[in-house]
């Protein structure tokens, strides 16, 4: 095996244009470091965490900019983040334990493309994008279409990830990001449920609904029409249900060791109701009208 240590974000393009499918990128290695042990070796490792300045987290230009290498517990002891992106935070708060957050980056949460990452469905309502470096330029590449399937984003073989751009949500807008694993702690989500919540002025109707479903399909999603039939609405409780309902038909989840399909779609319904009542509540101090 071809191993290198690039010093530049050019230097490890190049490679990865030179070696292809034949090369992995490595960061943290907790993803990377189980498949060598379980699965294969790759022909050639290129091991990014060398390059400098590549792990911030800054405010510029309404945006808050996460450098890839920027390890899970950076996002989650920030406050930055927990002021301005609280769905994100509680997306890293919930991640794996202390010291797989201390190791595992941003980047590769997200260029693992597992449709259980963690902070997926939290940046694909957060309407986040991917700044991804080839060794022909840069792209920016919105993540609603950077997910291809399991482990496949636009990124391809030769792309890197060199930073996450998440545009700061309104000012009266409130998310939550619920996880449902199958052991409280230490455990990849069965499902995960991120919803951002914006009233309109009057605090009566939805002027804004995200919502993004993780683990339930073959990427990280947002259940479009759920949120259509919320948007512009007023949040009574039938209607809130209506669209947990509406939700769980646009998951496809599969039947794994963890769960049935059935049993996933029941928890996309029930964390996305919770998590509609929850946001709700905390941005207008009401709960859903009964
Ligand atoms: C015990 C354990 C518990 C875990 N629990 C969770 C959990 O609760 N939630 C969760 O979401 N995940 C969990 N994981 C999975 C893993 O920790 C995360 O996916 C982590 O964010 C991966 O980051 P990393 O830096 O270690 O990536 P690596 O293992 O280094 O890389 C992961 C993938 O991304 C690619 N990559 C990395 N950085 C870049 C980049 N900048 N540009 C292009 N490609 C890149 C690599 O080639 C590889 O394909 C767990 C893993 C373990 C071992």
């Amino acid at each position: 095996m071809d191993y290198f240590e690039p010093k530049t974000l050019r230097e490890a393009v190049s490679l990865l244009a030179r070696y292809g499918e034949k090369a992995k990128v490595i960061a943290g290695g907790t993803d990377v470091l189980v498949d060598m042990k379980f699965k294969e070796e790759p022909l050639c490792l290129v091991n990014i965490k060398r390059i400098p300045g590549m792990s911030y987290i800054r405010e510029e230009k309404g945006s808050l900019r996460i450098g890839a290498l920027t390890p899970i517990r950076e996002i989650e002891t920030s406050p930055l983040v927990r002021q301005k992106l609280p769905l994100l935070w509680e997306s890293a708060h919930q991640f794996a334990s202390l010291q797989i957050r201390n190791t595992a980056t941003i980047g590769g949460n997200v260029c693992r493309a597992s449709p259980s990452g963690e902070t997926l469905a939290p940046l694909l309502v957060l309407e986040a994008s991917a700044i991804a470096r080839f060794s022909k330029g840069e792209k920016k590449l919105p993540f609603t279409e950077l997910f291809l399937g399991p482990g496949k984003t636009l990124l391809g073989a030769k792309g890197l990830l060199r930073e996450i751009e998440v545009p700061l949500p309104s000012k009266e807008s409130r998310g939550t990001y619920l996880k449902h694993a199958v052991r409280g702690a230490m455990d990849i989500a069965m499902v995960g449920v991120a919803v951002l919540v914006t009233p309109d002025g009057g605090g009566k109707k939805a002027r804004d609904v995200r919502i993004g479903l993780g683990a339930v399909a073959p990427t990280p999603i947002r259940a479009k029409r759920a949120e259509k039939a919320l948007r512009g609405k007023t949040m009574a409780r039938a209607l809130v249900e209506e669209a947990a309902r509406i939700a769980a038909s646009e998951s496809s989840p599969i039947s794994d060791q963890r769960s049935s399909a059935e049993y996933r779609r029941w928890i996309v319904e029930t964390l996305t109701r919770r998590g509609l009542e929850q946001s709700w509540k905390a941005v207008t101090g009401k709960e859903v009208d009964g």
